[in-house]
């Protein structure tokens, strides 16, 4: 038989695609055996029938529509259109995934002149019955039969205004009667026909309004965006009203099975007598604790706590519950698994775990692994959020919240923060040069930039929270202040930033700190168990490394070892070194350079113990290391005793017009390879001194940045290993290094077998790798991304989550062919991408070794490690 209507207790939770999620739901609670209100079903095939059908109703589905109208009418003892006890109906869509922009909800359907009368003797509250019968005219008028809602609204807004009434609550039913009045004439003049009186006929228009609202532009297009099939069609839920506002015996709530705010498991919700759902939504009436139901109602409270149960252990996850007593009989209407905080997710899932109901697997992957960013950084109290002005938005660069006085450039901001003031460090954007002012300020706000610009992941690295490329506000350094909307902000001013939203706000705003709870330890103990990929940390100074190590990371996948050349102490070398003319000058400058980079890696390895480390040799232009304005040149050259003029022409000859695509990377190293040399006496002496007297075996790993060519390696190679291997010969102990490269350019993909020959491991690094293979520059893209995002051109950001077809076939190709030359290659990826979940899970399935992301984001890597190796 062509079955196309079920009653609740015909379905259950595994028939979504032929009932929709809802009824599929409302099926399972029935037959679990918890009150639920009757009803029935339209199913998804019926809808698409009726589209085959022309969009015409088919006499044989309403005839098997009126039969389980019947079944229903029986179930309940009332009838649809009686004068005395009436039938009213709810009726809603469902298809099998939740689709916003499919038709919204009719309640009380059944109403008309007749059975309002019934409804205002049986509740004795007519009032209550005329304004029920109001609004669903009033949803049955738009809703069904699209008739513009503000049409309705002038019409309650006139007899308001008539009636001196503020509040639609402060009409009387005499004056709702008018209502009732109006509306319908309202209706008629639209429809040229009168408002349907007879239940099965408001039904009947129903039901088609919900198949017609399948096809709505809203509809088509949110499946378009989330990839939902338009032949799936939807389902109707018919389902018996309940009423919560019958009198002191009855009355409505939510509640959750355990709390969404901490995941204790104690019930948690609020409840009111002699009221209605939307009651508890106005806020009008205080709702009451859940607990108080114990008092007032004690036999209702005890099913309802067995009724909670129940679903939890059924639906093995914390529910958010909506229940309502009608003259003391209890119904539940919805269940959903409940939204909550990380905290709640973690501790709920690990309490699951020991209670029995779920496995260890099922607790890693009910955790949203970006949702742990909230467990390790301060986040804005709740109340306080709500109580603040939000003036920009920008992009989440770096999780966390603070609040602090404006600051402008970086020496201000040390000043200030030297004075104990709490800062935020404001700039068009950031360069190496700000790191001082970074490490000072509570939070970082930048104008220009995207995701992987230096604010970004400087940011990210130091854990600190980060808004950049908030392209609203406009910059004037000099004149110390900032313009949103012709409003000014001047240094000094208070703002807060949340680097987790990307929003701006005025003024102070309280924070948390993080808590580390015992129950985060253990999720992440047991994604470690599960995990193939190992997680390592992109980190440059011994208290990151430190720091990554707490959060357990297994090694460096990236030290930067520019982030040395850029501190103060050290410049004046950097910078001989740079405008030396000859080698010998250079060779001298390097010379004091050396024991500063050695004292950094003794740091690091001490830090980092027997864990591996992956140095990278010097990669940023050169240029980036000398002033740029005049007045700093004249300083500079007067510090250096150089001439001038000479300083400046250097700086000049340095500049490049794109310096991504400049002399940066290995190329520095092959013009200078003076530079690499040092570097790598620093790495090894360091290792060397650490082994011996420390007694660490420490693993240090040398990598190459920019490699386009095997040939480029290989140059670098003869100088590195020449010099490595003579070291530790004289050194007279066993230390074992590797020499390997990044994957970064695009070639290299293409070649990675012949590099393979010359390198022992590949790093990707996937800023770069996306950078030329998009052609987008890191620098400038945050200005235009944002446009592809809002056009649908990119889902997400390709500098934050790996783009899988372009930029991951040629990782892929990379690792097939560097299998293929060196079977025992070692892979992993020290982009930015290392640390976002989509991307871990794609590592993952290509088969790398390790991913490395900033100390902050390991936690994340950890679990997203082990979600990929759960899912498989
Ligand atoms: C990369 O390009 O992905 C990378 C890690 O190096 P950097 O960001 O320092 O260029
Ligand atoms: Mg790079």
């Amino acid at each position: 038989m062509n079955k196309l209507v079920y009653s609740f207790n015909e379905g259950k939770a595994a028939m979504k695609d032929l009932l929709g999620g809802k009824g599929a739901n409302l099926a399972e609670m029935s037959n679990i055996g918890l009150p639920v209100p009757p009803g029935f079903t339209i199913s998804t095939k019926a809808c698409n029938m009726y589209y085959e059908k022309g969009q015409e109703i088919w006499s044989e589905l309403l005839n098997e529509i009126f039969e389980k109208l019947s079944e229903l009418e029986n179930k309940t003892n009332k009838k649809f259109g009686d004068k005395n006890n009436p039938l009213l109906v709810s009726v809603r869509s469902g298809a099998k995934f939740s689709m916003p922009g499919m038709m919204d909800t009719i309640l009380n359907l059944g109403l008309n002149n007749d059975t309002v009368e019934a409804i205002h003797k049986i509740t004795g509250n007519e009032r209550f019955a005329y304004d029920s019968y109001r609004r669903f005219i009033q949803m049955f008028g738009d809703v069904v039969m699209s008739i513009e809602k503000y049409k309705f609204d002038s019409v309650l807004e006139s007899v308001k205004e008539a009636k001196k009434a503020k509040y639609d609550t402060d009409l009387d039913a005499e004056a709702l009667k008018e209502v009732v009045l109006k509306y319908k004439s309202l209706y008629k003049n639209e429809i040229r026909s009168e408002f349907p009186e007879e239940p099965k006929e408001q039904l009947v228009l129903a039901v088609e309004a919900v198949f017609r609202s399948w096809n709505n532009e809203r509809a088509k297009i949110y499946r378009k965006i989330n990839g939902i099939p338009d032949d799936l069609g939807t389902a109707v839920n018919v389902q018996s009203m309940v009423f919560g506002n019958m009198g002191d015996d009855s009355g409505t709530g939510v509640a959750f099975t355990r709390n969404p705010a901490t995941g204790e498991k104690k019930l948690f919700g609020e409840f009111l007598i002699n009221a209605q759902g939307e009651d508890v939504v106005a806020g009008i009436r205080t709702p009451q604790s859940i607990e108080k139901l114990k008092e007032v109602m004690p036999e209702i409270y005890d099913q309802f706590v067995q009724a909670a149960d129940l679903l939890e252990n059924h639906y093995k996850d914390m529910q958010d519950i909506e229940f309502t007593i009608e003259k003391g009989k209890l119904y539940m209407l919805q269940t959903r698994n409940g939204k909550r905080t990380a905290f709640s997710a973690v501790r709920a899932a690990v309490e699951m775990v020991e209670e029995g109901k779920i496995s260890k697997e099922e607790a890693i992957m009910r955790i949203e692994p970006s949702q742990l960013d909230q467990l390790l950084h301060p986040t804005f109290e709740e109340n306080a959020l709500k109580a603040a002005k939000s003036i920009a938005k920008g992009l989440p660069a770096s999780p966390g919240a603070a609040s602090g006085k404006i600051y402008f450039t970086a020496e201000a901001a040390v000043e200030a923060s030297k004075k104990g003031e709490k800062v935020i460090l404001v700039r068009q954007e950031t360069s190496p040069e700000d790191i001082e002012g970074m490490i000072e300020a509570q939070g970082i706000l930048t104008a220009r930039g995207g995701m992987t610009s230096h604010a970004a992941v400087v940011a990210r690295g130091m854990g600190k929270c980060c808004v950049a490329g908030c392209e609203a506000i406009k910059v004037y350094e000099e004149n110390k202040k900032f313009i949103i909307d012709g409003k000014a902000y001047v240094e000094g001013e208070y703002i807060s930033i949340d680097g987790g939203t990307g929003n701006v706000y005025e003024g102070i705003i309280k924070t948390h700190e993080p808590e580390m709870s015992g129950h985060f330890g253990k999720l992440m103990e047991w994604a470690d168990e599960v995990r193939k990929l190992k997680v390592r940390t992109n980190a440059d100074t011994p208290k990151d490394a430190a720091q990554a190590v707490k959060f357990g990371a297994e090694g460096i996948g990236l030290c930067r070892t520019e982030h040395m050349f850029f501190d103060e102490a050290r410049i004046p070398a950097v910078r001989e070194m740079i405008i030396a003319d000859n080698i010998e000058q250079r060779k001298a400058a390097l010379e004091k350079i050396l024991p500063m980079q050695r004292e950094d890696f003794i740091g690091i390895f001490e830090a980092m113990g027997d864990r591996p480390v992956t140095i990278r040799l010097l990669d940023p232009p050169l240029h980036e290391f000398l002033p740029h304005d005049d007045g700093d040149i004249i300083d500079l050259a007067n510090e250096m005793k150089v001439e001038h003029e000479k300083l400046k022409a250097r700086v000049e000859e340095l500049k490049e017009f794109n310096p991504m695509l400049g002399h940066r990377g290995c190329r520095l190293a092959i013009t200078y390879p003076e530079i690499a040399e040092m570097q790598t006496r620093a790495i090894i002496e360091a290792a060397i001194q650490v082994k011996k007297e420390k007694g660490i075996d420490v693993k240090p790993e040398i990598m190459v940045p920019l490699v386009g060519d095997v040939k480029e390696l290989a140059f670098l190679k003869e100088v590195a290993t020449k010099l490595a291997d003579e070291l530790i010969n004289d050194s007279g102990i066993d230390l074992k290094y590797m020499y390997g490269t990044m994957i970064e350019v695009p070639r290299a993909t293409l070649v990675a077998d012949e590099i393979a020959k010359d390198a022992e491991f590949f790093s990707f690094g996937t800023n770069d790798l996306t950078q030329m293979t998009y052609g987008f520059s890191r620098d400038d893209a945050g200005k235009f991304i944002k446009d592809y995002m809002d056009k649908k051109i990119f889902d997400k950001d390709p500098f934050q989550a790996i783009d899988r077809k372009g930029v991951g076939k040629l990782m892929k190709m990379a690792v097939e062919l560097g299998r293929k030359e060196r079977p025992n290659i070692k892979l992993g990826i020290c982009g930015e991408h290392g640390g976002e979940p989509t991307s871990v899970e794609f590592c993952h399935d290509i088969g790398l070794d390790y991913v490395s992301c900033s100390p902050y984001r390991v936690p994340i890597a950890r679990l997203s490690a082990a979600q990929a190796a759960i899912k498989g």
